[in-house]
């Protein structure tokens, strides 16, 4: 679809319904640029311990606001209530800092599908966490989210430039986008062969016998021999992060756990192992977390079809706000006791 002209139609969105997490706000956020329909949002992210806007939301909606010249009300840190009404988008050169280790991903994430309607290229760096609990490490976006949208016709870039850990933050993750592409529906029902399964523990300011652990721990419960230790200079720590990437002719899964204070090396890696095993013993071709950030592009794109190991209430809550500002139907089917289909059309 293209960037649409001005709709008048105020969508009402409750901010608690399903998941009642970030993901409602940002896909409303994505969207209602991209339709240019204005929403208001109530009890935003009612169901975290920590509701309403924290820095990363407010990130998301001033970097919103910054490429769709939009008028918003109750754009401050814990507002539970926004409102948001678009211009149209602007591509140019942007600079976002969260301030804290929230996730540049979930930023980026807000922004770039509508910046991949605008009128001109755009490169946007966001500052902040690039590998963070609950959230998309940024070789998430890179390995496994970017390539499927290169498959539907969009021409972006992702890159790294620093991590950044809970709680000092400071990573830095840069995209660059040209628009003008149209949406190509896609079907990705099967993962096809598997080309690479291997594991990488990333450690900054942590002893580098900490990833060692766990990827021998890694290697004992997966066969999966290819595994990397990465030392990252100090200064990005103290940071540790396991990544189990599983590579399939049609699709690129990444299982993430992270290393804290109190937790062994051993439990960190039988955390994203155990992730990575219920993924591979089933038949889906998307795990969990790739199924709901698939969905938005897909609607975009107005049909399409995946297979997912579970429809998580991420997928279920997307679903239905995606349908609050697109007219398409999304239909959840179970394929067998390891998959969900979902069918947009
Ligand atoms: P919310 O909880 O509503 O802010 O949404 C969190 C988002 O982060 C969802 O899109 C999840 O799919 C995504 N997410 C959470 N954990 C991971 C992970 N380990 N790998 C990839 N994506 C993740």
């Amino acid at each position: 679809m293209n960037a649409k002209t001005p709709q008048q139609n105020l969508i009402e969105l409750d901010g608690s319904q399903g998941e009642g997490g970030g993901q409602v706000l940002r896909t409303a956020l994505a969207l209602s640029m991209i339709t240019r329909t204005p929403f208001k949002i109530e009890r935003i992210r009612a169901k975290r311990s920590k509701p309403g806007l924290l820095r990363q939301h407010l990130t998301a909606v001033q970097a919103a606001a910054a490429i769709s010249g939009a008028q918003v009300q109750g754009d401050e840190l814990h507002s539970t209530t926004l409102y948001f009404q678009p211009g149209p988008i602007r591509g140019g050169d942007f600079r976002f800092s969260i301030g804290s280790a929230g996730s540049c991903t979930l930023v980026l994430q807000t922004i770039l599908p509508a910046l991949w309607f605008a009128d001109a290229p755009s490169t946007v760096s966001v500052t902040g966490g690039t590998h963070n609990k609950s959230a998309p490490p940024a070789d998430f976006l890179i390995l496994c989210w970017a390539p499927l949208l290169a498959r539907m016709g969009i021409t972006q870039t992702i890159q790294l430039n620093r991590h950044g850990f809970y709680p000092a933050g400071g990573g830095e993750v840069t995209a660059h986008v040209e628009p003008g592409a149209t949406l190509r529906p896609i079907t990705l029902i099967e993962r096809g062969p598997c080309h690479a399964l291997r594991a990488e523990a990333v450690v900054a300011d942590v002893p580098g016998s900490i990833a060692k652990r766990e990827l021998d721990q890694v290697a004992a419960r997966l066969d999966c021999p290819d595994g990397r230790v990465r030392e990252l200079p100090q200064a990005e720590g103290p940071g540790n992060v396991l990544m189990i990437e599983a590579r399939f002719a049609q699709v690129t899964e990444l299982f993430t756990a992270f290393g804290e204070r109190g937790i062994s090396a051993e439990s960190v890696a039988n955390h994203a192992a155990k992730e990575a095993r219920l993924y591979l013993e089933s038949t889906a071709a998307v795990g969990e977390y790739l199924a709901d950030q698939l969905l938005l592009p897909m609607a975009l794109a107005g049909s399409g079809s995946f297979t997912a190991t579970v429809a998580s209430s991420h997928l279920q809550t997307n679903i239905k706000v995606i349908k609050q500002f697109l007219p398409v139907d999304i239909q959840l089917s179970q394929t067998d006791n390891s998959a969900v289909q979902v069918d947009l059309s």
